[in-house]
């Protein structure tokens, strides 16, 4: 289960509407009460630094995360996993997005973006094992 407002849904969207036919990435800020209660605190875009190869992939910019990191160091508040979009391509996790889950426990959130248009977004859960297991959006306020 993962807490997510809709103001930070369609903050998520709204970038990946923005980044279309292109993906957009950026870092997740949540809480954690056990592993499978997971709260989103608050949406870091980045640009994508592997847009200008390849439109269907993403790498979050190494310096966002570093500066979210330090900037988080000490807080309550972690950073609990990363959002991506899927232009034209369904929102689950795809076989490159498989062979870089190389952290278990990380959270994906995927926004399918089809025609320019948000149509699903899904969160997804890097198991130790490999693979993904579907959590489900508990939407609040
Ligand atoms: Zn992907």
């Amino acid at each position: 289960m993962i807490d997510l407002t809709r103001d930070q849904l369609s903050e998520i969207e709204g970038y990946a509407k923005a980044a279309y036919p292109g993906e957009c990435c950026g870092l997740l800020i949540g809480t954690t009460e056990g592993e499978d209660s997971i709260a989103i605190t608050r949406i870091v875009p980045s640009r994508n630094l592997a847009a200008e190869t390849r439109r269907d992939r993403f790498e979050i910019d190494p310096q966002v995360q570093f500066d979210t990191m330090r900037e988080l160091r000490g807080g309550g508040e972690r950073i609990v996993g990363h959002y991506h979009s899927h232009p034209d391509h369904p929102a689950h996790p795809s076989d490159t997005d498989a062979e870089m889950a190389y952290e278990p426990g990380l959270i994906w959130i995927i926004t399918e973006v089809t025609n320019g248009a948000v149509t699903e977004t899904a969160a997804f859960q890097a198991l130790q094992s490999g693979g993904f297991k579907t959590l489900t959006i508990n939407l609040g306020p």
